[in-house]
């Protein structure tokens, strides 16, 4: 019988402790997964220290890589891209499982349709387990998007791909086309650098990067932003600032990943007309904005909130690492010295030290 060690979190501020259970049999349409890589989502640390709460017992990490072990009864043969899956390649695969045929999911929202299960965020039940990137194994269940990886990618870099580039991928969307276009992107911890990069690989004419450390912009310049401004030096940050920065520049779109509230009203003061706010960021309970609505009419605003991801930015995100992942240091943002017996090590390591991801390796052989 095949078995798998699993990192099972119990609750904030508790050890998580290291079990070794069962591998059940696959059910209809399931692919056992060996787990090679995982990476600790920012969503993860904030669980483990009790910024968020998530149901327990749990598997944390849903940013993983691994290699198909086995296709159950009726698994898919092919990946969302259209690609042959077979035992042995190497794939990731969406934070998401849902039904492709819901409302939500063909209005291009599986991330928030009817019975939505979500890898690295379930609890632990007889029958369901095996869910989350910090075991031996994963089973991916039925209508889950997938994708088979021939690229030679670094496995720290792939393991991003599920949740931080997928994610940005999303808010470009909801952006629009960036060719030729001035971008600012508010809060330079990993989605922000990330941004920064999918814009300049899109064509923007300016990257613009704020954060309140002069570290964090300094490593949004090697992924793509031509500007920066630090709002801790600068006495907040003001339309002023960033003109001051390009005096040509038209902001005609602002992602924000700072979640700060006083951040995204500056952002639709700064926008320029026709611009587009996209907010990612404020995924914790925070005050309302104060939004002038004559400003944001007058000057055909568009303001969208995007929370997780659908299949079209997950192919997206796969696509643009395939092609840029050497363009921009991605490895050099995962601190990865950690595997499963140190879990906990890991954890402390991503709450106490500003490291933009820390890596898990699994199975290694
Ligand atoms: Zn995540």
């Amino acid at each position: 019988m095949k078995t798998s060690r699993v990192a099972i979190f119990h609750g904030a501020n508790q050890p998580i402790t290291l079990e070794t259970v069962a591998v059940p049999p696959l059910r209809e349409g399931e692919i056992l997964v060996r787990n090679e890589y995982t990476t600790l989502c920012r969503s993860d640390l904030n669980t483990f220290c009790g910024k968020r709460t998530e149901k327990i017992p749990t598997i944390l990490g849903h940013e993983i890589v691994g290699v198909i072990e086995e296709l159950g009864p009726n698994a898919p043969l092919k990946d969302c891209r259209g690609s042959a899956l077979r035992e042995g390649d190497r794939v990731t695969w969406a934070i998401y499982a849902s039904d492709p045929h819901s409302t939500m999911a063909r209005e291009g929202l599986p991330q928030k349709a009817p019975g939505l299960f979500k890898y690295g965020h379930e609890e632990i039940l007889p029958e369901s387990h095996l869910h989350g990137g910090l075991a031996d194994y994963c089973i991916l269940r039925r209508h889950t998007p997938i994708i088979g990886i021939t690229a030679e990618i670094p496995l720290p870099a792939l393991a991003l791909i599920n949740c931080s580039v997928a994610t940005v991928a999303g808010a470009l969307r909801l952006a629009g086309t960036l060719t030729g276009r001035d971008v600012l992107v508010t809060g330079a911890g990993m989605l922000g650098v990330i941004a920064c990069a999918m814009c300049r690989s899109q064509g923007a004419r300016h990257v613009i990067a704020l954060d309140v450390s002069d570290a964090r912009l300094e490593t949004a310049k090697k992924f793509g932003a031509n500007f920066v401004s630090n709002a801790a030096k600068e006495c907040g940050l003001t339309v002023e600032n960033i003109k001051l920065l390009a005096p040509d520049i038209h902001l005609s779109a602002a992602l924000d990943f700072s979640g700060v509230p006083e951040t995204m009203e500056m952002i639709l003061s700064a926008l320029g007309v026709g611009g587009v706010a996209v907010l990612v960021g404020a995924t914790f309970p925070q005050r309302a904005l104060s939004i002038n609505a004559e400003r944001l009419i007058r000057n055909i605003h568009t303001v969208r909130g995007l929370h997780n991801y659908n299949q079209q930015d997950f192919i997206a995100a796969a696509e643009f690492m395939a092609r840029h992942h050497s363009d921009f240091p991605f490895a050099r943002l995962v601190e990865d010295a950690f595997n499963l017996d140190s879990v906990n090590e890991a954890f402390h390591s991503g709450v106490n030290t500003g490291a933009y991801r820390i890596g898990i390796r699994l199975n290694e052989r």
